[in-house]
């Protein structure tokens, strides 16, 4: 029976500390409190001292400044459960102290160390803000600490920077020697910068191979190059090469997300220009960011006005200088600033999504073409179409370019889709698919801009290609006297040759240019020297027998 029961024997058991009281009153008030009972777990763990001192320390420590005694009136008189967190120093121990009434006349309080618990949030907590492979703080922690960033350079008036840092090569490392070596370049990079940290700079790891640098409290911009400058020459000095973008707090922009598009945008041009060295964001980058931004707006109903249109330009066999086929090539007639070249907008449209529109348009249009040369001119060339990565990654890839095909009427045979290694950055596997499944419905694949990507040998082995490309940055230096360029391009056309592909040179502007690829057994060549992008009007008047409406370079 419980009333048999010795509850003290119980209570004894219980293996928190708990401490049971008694209000002493003064009239109606409560002054003081009596210890009725400490159970042997207070008593051991706090030794010697009084029980007491528990609610001295825990009084001390408690926040929000809630004395222990007016929390236990208040438990008295209200009968709810008070509880509060608190640390304590001397015994390093985090502690949940809850205090309440059992009757008027008895108050409970236990210190539960809780100190496991609070020690496995702040790991998670860390984790969500931390990186695990470096240990950077992360993209989140950044963005949490962001707003402080721009208040404290508000409050003192200081200037802050963000130099946005991408590493060089770490796709292709990871292509060529695997990803354990990359995650070495990135924990190698991540040391570099942590060597850097002080309380004015701070780095945070933004995501793949990018880390962002936060240097505050400065008073001129200058120093930023200075830092920038040695954070390269260290990672340099470890064979790290990494391509930087500095932005500039409250110089450039005062908006954060600018901020960090703006460091992004020098960073990408920095890249662009050459790569392993840093630009800073200037008025001419903000001025392309404006143009941009204007581009991807107009670009919707510039399309429905009809403002694009499809240029094509011939391939020519260099042995028998037959006509081997036309390349689609996309423009954009801007009524106020006129013709504008689909290495400016073709970005922007892969930025916006907007390309999925628009490549599924020049699909059809130069599908259709094809068709229509084919019956009407007895014509038998083959028609290349850019793909641009992202069109080719979207899901709605495979259907359009079967729906184009059905709706045409066009031999999947006489068209190559034109790919650059691009495709292959986020997601390898996936894109090497989707080409089979091109592939497989009879289209043909060309590698497009081959010498200006990684040009991985990798590359041509396990995409199903049916064309190599070779980019007009080789042939234009082709014919130069140390011969350089000249033994890539033979190597290159003589084992792509020998592994079944066609080849095409690009940009070929010169007859030197054009007798040196013959001797090297290029198959085909595309260039200005032969024939520019021309209108679909223009290529009817010259499929039509008129030889005479080819554009080309006359030497
Ligand atoms: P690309 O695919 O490498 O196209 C060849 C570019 O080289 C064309 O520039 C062409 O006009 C130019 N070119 C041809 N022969 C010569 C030459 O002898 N000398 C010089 N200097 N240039 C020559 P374009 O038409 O301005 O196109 C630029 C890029 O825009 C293309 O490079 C391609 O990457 C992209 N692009 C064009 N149309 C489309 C499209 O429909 N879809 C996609 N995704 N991208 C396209
Ligand atoms: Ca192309
Ligand atoms: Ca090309």
């Amino acid at each position: 029976m419980l009333s048999e029961v010795n509850f003290k024997e119980i209570i004894d058991c219980v293996k928190i500390p708990l401490i049971a009281l008694k209000p002493v009153y003064d009239g109606k008030t409560i002054k003081d409190f009596q210890v009725l009972y400490t159970n042997p777990e207070l008593i051991k763990s706090i030794a010697d001292v009084h029980a007491g001192e528990y609610f001295v320390q825990a009084e001390s420590k408690i926040e929000n400044g809630k004395h222990w005694f007016e929390m236990a009136v208040q438990a008295i008189t209200s009968k709810e459960l008070f509880a509060e967190t608190y640390y304590s120093e001397t015994r390093k121990v985090w502690f949940s102290f809850e205090i309440q009434t059992a009757d008027p006349e008895l108050l409970v309080a236990t210190f539960t160390d809780i100190t496991a618990k609070v020690r496995y949030t702040e790991q998670l907590q860390l984790s969500l803000v931390t990186d695990t492979l470096t240990t950077l703080p992360n993209r989140y922690q950044f963005y949490k600490r962001f707003q402080d960033v721009i208040k404290h350079a508000d409050e003192t008036s200081t200037k802050f920077g963000l130099i946005s840092f991408d590493l060089d090569n770490l796709k292709q490392l990871n292509d060529s020697k695997g990803q354990q070596a990359g995650d070495r370049l990135l924990i190698k990079a991540a040391r570099i910068f942590k060597s850097f940290e002080n309380g004015n700079i701070n780095v945070y790891r933004f995501g793949g191979d990018e880390f962002i640098v936060v240097a505050e409290n400065l008073t001129t911009s200058d120093s930023l190059y200075t830092i920038s400058d040695a954070i390269l020459e260290a990672l340099n000095a470890e064979n790290v090469n990494a391509s930087g973008g500095i932005s500039v707090y409250p110089d450039n922009t005062t908006e954060s997300e600018d901020l960090v598009k703006f460091a992004d945008l020098a960073m990408h041009d920095a890249k662009k220009t050459g790569k392993n060295r840093i630009f800073m964001f200037t008025p001419e980058l903000q001025k392309e960011f404006l143009r941009r931004m204007m581009y991807k707006t107009k670009m919707p109903d510039a399309f429905e006005r009809g403002e694009f249109e499809l240029f094509f330009q011939p391939q020519f066999d260099i042995a028998s200088s037959e006509l081997r086929g036309f390349e689609a090539l996309l423009r954009w007639n801007q009524p106020e600033v006129g013709r504008i070249s689909p290495e400016e907008f073709i970005p922007v449209a892969e930025e916006s999504g907007f390309i999925n529109i628009l490549g599924a348009w020049v699909l059809k249009k130069a599908f259709t073409c094809q068709k229509k040369w084919e019956e009407k001119f007895d014509y038998h060339g083959v028609m290349s179409v850019n793909a641009s990565p992202v069109q080719l990654m979207d899901e709605s890839f495979l259907f359009t370019l079967d729906e184009v095909a059905a709706l045409s009427g066009v031999d999947p045979t006489h068209v190559e889709i034109e790919v650059t290694e691009g495709v292959l950055i986020d997601d390898t596997e996936k894109a090497v698919a989707v080409l089979d499944e091109v592939k497989r419905r009879g289209f043909r694949i060309s590698l497009d801009d081959f010498g200006t990507g990684y040009s991985s040998l990798r590359y041509l082995q396990i995409l199903p290609l049916t064309t190599l490309k070779i980019d007009k940055s080789f042939i234009q230096s082709i014919t130069e006297s140390d011969g350089v360029s000249e033994n890539i391009t033979n190597s290159i056309i003589s084992m792509v040759t020998k592994m079944g592909l066609d080849t095409i040179a690009e940009g070929v502007e010169k007859v030197d240019q054009l007798k040196i690829l013959q001797e090297l057994n290029c198959k085909t060549v595309q260039g200005f020297l032969r024939g520019k992008p021309m209108s679909q009007s223009a290529i009817e008047e010259y499929l039509s027998g008129n030889k005479n409406a080819l554009d080309c370079i006359s030497e």
